[in-house]
């Protein structure tokens, strides 16, 4: 396995639309390989989800994996999912505002208004069908990650461009009044 080197905003690879995954290519070594490569890199940068774009892949494979994550510490855990040709469709009008950062935008988050719940839908890395039903934070980071299959970058998604700060000034000046929003909505929402 090994990290891959991550592509940041301004590269042209985060702004095309990947190509589907063919079903003959699933099992084969390449594909597998990369995959572990993509959770190696996602794990060593500390991200709680990847996508191929972000490695130079223009291909539609993301995965998503939340565990005492040090850039994200409020976040509810969401086990390891590998995702191939996933398809994520909202299942409500209710939204929510979350703080979001990628790992292609180094030092930046901003607020980015995401559906509470949504119907997912995908192939898993052995080639079978999953559908389920994601809420609430988590389901605003699968809908970050799947966003980049299509040359979406949360920037786009930022309302307010006056939200955007850096880290250190979010860990400053904006948490606080963050939790003390998401964490409610966290237990409302149960994920
Ligand atoms: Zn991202």
């Amino acid at each position: 396995m090994s990290v891959l080197p991550i592509a940041h905003v301004g590269n042209p690879v985060l702004r095309q639309r990947a190509e589907e995954v063919d079903d003959d290519a699933i099992h084969s070594s390449a594909l597998q390989t990369f995959i572990d490569d993509l959770v190696e890199t996602m794990h060593h940068a500390n991200g709680a989800g990847i996508a191929a774009p972000q490695v130079g892949r223009s291909l539609r494979i993301c995965v998503v994996e939340v565990r005492n994550n040090p850039r994200y510490p409020y976040f509810p855990s969401v086990p390891l999912t590998v995702m191939l040709n996933p398809v994520i469709t909202p299942s409500t009008t209710d939204t929510f505002e979350n703080y979001e950062g990628c790992l292609s935008v180094p030092n930046l988050r901003g607020v980015v208004e995401r559906f509470t719940r949504a119907h997912l839908s995908y192939v898993d890395r052995s080639g079978e069908r999953i559908a389920r039903e994601v809420v609430g934070l988590t389901a605003g980071v699968f809908q970050h990650e799947l966003d980049h299959l299509d040359g979406v970058l949360f920037l786009d998604r930022v309302k307010d461009p006056r939200t955007l700060t850096t880290l250190a000034d979010f860990e400053a000046f904006h948490k606080q009044a963050f939790l003390e929003r998401i964490v409610p909505f966290i237990e409302k929402m149960g994920s």
